[in-house]
């Protein structure tokens, strides 16, 4: 991966799409999962599952079978996704399913009846992609901010022994340390305030260099 693939990837995190990437997500993704399931009404499996809705507007609301609820906080909206403002639990059919019938991701799909579809190798080979990829960008936010502790320290540390150096023998002996704080000084720079493309230059001359 170079540093124009990550960047992307990065992009593509902040665009919202890792942020609920896991196996589910990328089933969900899907497109023979995702048309399924939008031929599903929403309401009628809710109220399916015993749940009293009731019209307003263009939405449905309800009493939270979730939890104990005095005032209807559950509400259904026309787009096929439910939020409980009072629980703050939320999600699509499935989400709606697993969580009702405390069931995994396949049993709701069979509940629903829908069909898990086989992925195509080509599917598979991008499932695999994109995994990999966000494994990377989580491995480099940890990376992002370990350095920065620890390049932090190694600043303190030296500006405190150059700060002591008295006479021309300490000089001799730790002289060299003007030139670390400045690279690692411009190391922090780039960690605290540079942008994604330049943290990984650095990462990358850190880790491949
Ligand atoms: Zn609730």
């Amino acid at each position: 991966m170079n540093t124009k693939e990550l960047t992307a990837q990065l992009k593509f995190d902040e665009d919202g799409w890792f942020s609920c990437s896991d196996t589910e997500a990328l089933m969900k993704a899907h497109d023979s999962i995702r048309h399924q399931k939008q031929g599903l009404g929403l309401v009628s499996i809710v109220e399916g599952a015993g749940v009293e809705l009731r019209r307003s507007g263009s939405l449905y609301t309800a009493r939270c079978p979730f939890h104990e609820d005095r005032i209807p906080s559950f509400f259904v909206f026309p787009d096929g996704h439910w939020h409980c403002f009072s629980c703050q639990v939320g999600g699509d059919v499935i989400d709606f399913v697993k969580k009702y019938y405390q069931c995994d991701f396949k049993q709701a799909l069979k509940h629903l009846g829908i069909k898990e579809g086989r992925l195509t190798a080509r599917e598979r080979e991008k499932v695999k992609k994109l995994k990999h990829g966000r494994e990377l960008v989580q491995d480099f936010r940890q990376w992002e901010t370990d350095a920065a502790d620890e390049v932090a320290l190694l600043c303190r540390c030296a500006r405190k022994v150059l700060g002591n150096i008295g006479t021309e023998a300490d000089f001799e002996k730790y002289g060299d340390l003007y030139h670390g704080l400045e690279t690692w000084q411009y190391h922090l720079d780039i960690l605290a305030s540079g942008d994604d493309e330049a943290k990984f230059r650095l990462y990358e001359a850190q880790y491949y260099g």
